[in-house]
């Protein structure tokens, strides 16, 4: 029997599709550089279910691509190699809410924006926030530990994770930390799962920490005309707030946002760099921003600012920095996700300049990122005269110098999106020859047979 037959016959009839338009698009990311290659789409909506689909892939030696909502940008969620994609979207019901604990149990397919709107409605927060907050799933966040925009104050989406279920590759279900705040019995698998990126289990059911409601958030977006002064500022406002955020963005990142959605520019003075900074509404906090921006322009780190002076100003300034990703995805940006010490990052970003000017004299680089937590996205778009295989090429070839320097600066080539496809040949910049081979054993003890998610991440 071919693979698509041997699931229909296990699974109950509607889980299973091989029509074009399911392999096409659940076959790929928000990469675009691998062709969609699946020989079938599950969607099944029971751990049941994804046990059976597991326990057949191991029994008749196919693979199969977990799959949330496929906004990853390093390839993790790509079939391109004739898998089973294993979409975990018709599992997407919020399970249990536990005022006392202030958590809830969810299945994986709840998508990120879902789960926000309904901590807010029980006057919770779920704080782990990011531009394709509206498509990805929580199964999907936790199996990259996705950062987003208010790392900065709440963590990534480990700091979430108080449990989970999985089905790992060998079929076994697991029940991973029940939940508990407090458990100190040994190895917690649940964090090797998280950020597993679809490699040792399936994902199934998370109970994850909601955060008590912040107060409304009142935004300033500053011009800063020196990149190494943005540090500065940040420095400056950490002394008055607990931040909720702290963005940068550079003028040409800026003009094509503004240019793609018909948005105003904040400010009258353009700067080479802005710094977007976020931080609670609440008694003073306006005059004490005022005073911090006054300093900064006093300093000469800053030119020009703007604050918001209502909800509704506030939610229109992070447009400016939530758009970026979706605009540039017109050019086939080359995405760097990389990441060192916040205090490290001038002296990195003196060198990581000189090098996109030495190596990509005809490419435009735009940088932006969530630089508060030392996160830079590095993103070199490609000249609409290059083939998209000769650009790509051309990038790899200075990711490695990249990947050296990084080295240097004791930094990650993958700050949050995480390894996938896209960066897995440069995962030695960061992890030890020591350290890779205790992952492939990891992946040995929990997926023997290696069906789950081959040649991502580890190879
Ligand atoms: C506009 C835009 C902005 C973004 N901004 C950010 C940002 O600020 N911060 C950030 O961290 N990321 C960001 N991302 C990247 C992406 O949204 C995150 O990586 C997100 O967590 C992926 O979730 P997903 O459900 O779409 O996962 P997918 O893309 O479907 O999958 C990602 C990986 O997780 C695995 N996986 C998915 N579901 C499961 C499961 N149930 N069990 C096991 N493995 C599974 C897949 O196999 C794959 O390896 C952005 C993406 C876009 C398009």
């Amino acid at each position: 029997m071919k693979i698509p037959e041997l699931l229909a016959a296990a699974l109950p009839q509607d889980c299973v599709t091989t029509e074009a338009w399911a392999l096409q698009s659940y076959g790929c990311d928000r990469t675009t550089i691998w062709p969609a290659q699946a020989v079938a789409v599950v969607r099944p909506r029971h751990i049941d279910e994804v046990q059976r689909c597991v326990q057949l892939a191991n029994e008749h030696g196919f693979a199969l691509v977990p799959s949330g909502g496929r906004t990853g940008l390093s390839g993790g969620a790509v079939a391109s190699n004739g898998e089973v994609v294993l979409s975990l979207e018709r599992m997407n019901r919020i399970v249990d809410f536990d005022p006392v604990d202030a958590s809830v149990r969810v299945e994986a397919g709840v998508v990120t924006a879902q789960l926000q709107d309904y901590a807010r409605d029980k006057g919770l927060y779920y704080p782990v926030d990011f531009a394709a907050a509206g498509s990805s799933q929580i199964g999907g966040n936790i199996a990259t530990n996705a950062g987003g925009i208010k790392v900065i104050r709440y963590g990534m989406t480990r700091d979430r994770v108080r449990g989970l279920s999985v089905v790992t590759g060998k079929g076994e279900r697991l029940e991973l930390n029940r939940g508990l705040l407090k458990n100190n019995t040994g190895y917690d698998f649940r964090h090797l799962f998280v950020g597993s990126e679809g490699t040792l289990g399936v994902i199934c059911e998370a109970n994850l920490a909601l955060a008590p409601a912040p107060a409304d958030p009142l935004v300033l977006v500053l011009g800063v005309p020196r990149f190494a002064d943005v540090l500065e500022v940040l420095a400056s406002f950490r002394q008055r707030f607990s931040l909720s955020a702290f963005e940068c963005f550079s003028d040409n990142g800026l003009r094509k946002v503004c240019a793609a959605h018909q948005l105003a520019p904040p400010l009258s003075t353009p700067a080479a760099y802005y710094a977007l900074i976020e931080v609670d509404e609440c008694d003073g906090a306006a005059e004490q921003a005022v005073a911090a921006f006054e300093y900064c322009v006093d300093q000469g780190w800053v030119s020009d600012g703007v604050i918001s002076q209502s909800l509704g100003q506030a939610a229109e300034l992070w447009k400016l920095r939530e758009y970026l990703s979706e605009t540039l995805a017109a050019w086939t940006p080359y995405k760097n996700d990389i990441s060192v010490a916040v205090s490290r990052l001038p002296a990195f970003l003196v060198e990581a300049d000189a090098l996109m000017a030495a190596r990509y004299p005809d490419c435009e680089v735009v940088w932006y990122g969530h630089i508060g937590d030392g996160n830079l996205h590095l993103n070199i778009l490609k000249p609409e005269r290059w083939s998209k295989d000769d650009f790509l090429s051309r990038c790899s070839a200075v990711t490695d110098e990249l990947g050296d320097l990084l080295v240097r600066h004791g930094g990650s080539i993958s700050a949050e999106h995480g390894v996938g496809l896209l960066k897995r040949d440069y995962l030695h910049y960061t992890r030890s020859p020591a350290e890779i081979e205790l992952m492939r054993g990891m992946k040995a003890l929990f997926d023997p047979r290696g069906v789950l998610n081959p040649g991502k991440l580890i190879g």
